[in-house]
């Protein structure tokens, strides 16, 4: 038997979360006060459960980013947030903390202390042709690009 989702447990409401929005295919919660980076910040969730972008629907993949979109427009005009940062680990070796969809939204302000963007650069080797070999990954189907 597989580990319990805490996501999908606090989706069916089994434990208490703090909503900040409840829908159909996607919903918005703050995280636990130990995990709050900046007031504001939230988590916004698929309800089906998938582990990372790459495993989702289209359907709640769309509704999980459109309900980012917002949230990211509703801390505009609730809290006077200019931007956010919209942070998301899927899958192995990224740091997800659960193995739940979920994107970060975290607020900015100016002089709010806070970086952004992962430190250092990867050591992972890998040959010189990847981007040729990563064109070939993403072609639709059947194109001819
Ligand atoms: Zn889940």
């Amino acid at each position: 038997m597989s580990r319990p989702c805490v996501f999908c447990s606090l989706l069916r409401d089994e434990e208490p979360a703090t909503w900040l929005y409840r829908g159909d295919h996607a919903s918005a919660l703050l995280p636990l006060p130990s995990g709050r980076i900046a007031p504001g910040h939230t988590l916004v969730i698929p309800a089906e459960h998938v582990v990372g972008v790459q495993d989702a629907s289209a359907e709640a993949l769309q509704q999980t980013i459109l309900l980012v979109q917002r949230v990211a427009r509703s801390l505009a005009d609730a809290l006077a947030a200019p931007g956010v940062n919209v942070l998301n680990a899927s899958g192995p070796r990224t740091g997800q903390s659960v193995d739940h969809l979920h994107f970060h939204v975290v607020p900015r302000w100016e002089g709010d202390g806070l970086d952004t963007w992962l430190n250092g650069r990867s050591r992972h080797p890998v040959a010189d042709s990847w981007p040729d070999t990563l064109r070939l990954a993403l072609r639709e189907p059947g194109s001819q690009a």
